[in-house]
């Protein structure tokens, strides 16, 4: 199926490249997870096919969508997760690439139906835009999970968890989304170490939350 809206060989690039970086960079293992990217221009969205070995996926095996889930172009099966990618760039206009992964410590919290709160550590409150919430269970690849995730990630947040099975992250772009992959399982892996301890740790005020959030969007990193 072709369409009149543009399709970009660059971002079929773009959500091959990631998928090799998502694989190499111990976020999720084997086939598992699933990358996207939305050209908010064109209104078409690229993701990973289901199934497939990361060091093997090609342009080519990128399928096109467009936010109502009509297939533009790809001839692939494509991640079962379409849905949940869709109803992300849907209900998120801001965002241009999300990112599913089944990283460790992040897992241990979406496993035991606990919440990430955002304010663990000063990373987390200057990158996720909210605490990480947990959706409610619901099987791979169904509707539910998408709808479960819609409402667990809200309006503020830059990622929610699975239950029992793994982390979603969003960003403008792939390096923002990936950036906050990095950032949710770090936080995870401290606080499942604190835990460890038998102690817990010590919330940073709602204030300083809010300064760094504002402190990031004006003062950080380089004109
Ligand atoms: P896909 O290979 O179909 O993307 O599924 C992997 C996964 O993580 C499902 O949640
Ligand atoms: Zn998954």
């Amino acid at each position: 199926m072709t369409s009149d809206k543009t399709v970009n060989a660059g971002c079929r690039k773009l959500v091959v490249d990631a998928g090799v970086r998502m694989l190499d960079s111990g976020l999720t293992v084997a086939t598992w997870g699933n990358i996207s990217v939305c050209d908010r221009d064109a209104g078409l969205v690229y993701i990973t096919p289901s199934g497939m070995n990361y060091h093997e996926i090609v342009e080519d095996d990128i399928n096109v969508y467009n936010l109502d889930g009509e297939l533009i172009e790809g001839h692939r099966r494509p991640s079962i997760e379409l849905e949940l990618h869709l109803g992300m760039f849907n209900a998120r206009p801001e965002i241009g690439a999300c990112i599913h992964t089944h990283p460790i410590f992040s897992t241990v919290f979406s496993s035991m139906g606990q919440d990430i709160p955002i304010d663990v550590h000063d990373e987390a409150a200057q990158a996720l835009g909210d605490s990480v919430r947990c959706a409610d269970y619901a099987l791979p690849g169904t509707k539910e999970l998408a709808l479960n995730a819609q409402r667990a990630i809200g309006d503020k947040a830059n990622a929610c968890m699975l239950r029992s099975h793994g982390l979603v992250c969003i960003g403008a772009d792939l390096d923002a989304a990936f950036k906050v992959s990095t950032v949710v399982e770090m936080v995870a892996e401290i606080l499942w170490r604190i835990r460890a301890t038998g102690g817990d740790y010590i919330p940073i005020s709602g204030e300083n939350v809010a300064a760094m959030q504002e402190f990031v969007k004006t003062k950080y990193g380089q004109y």
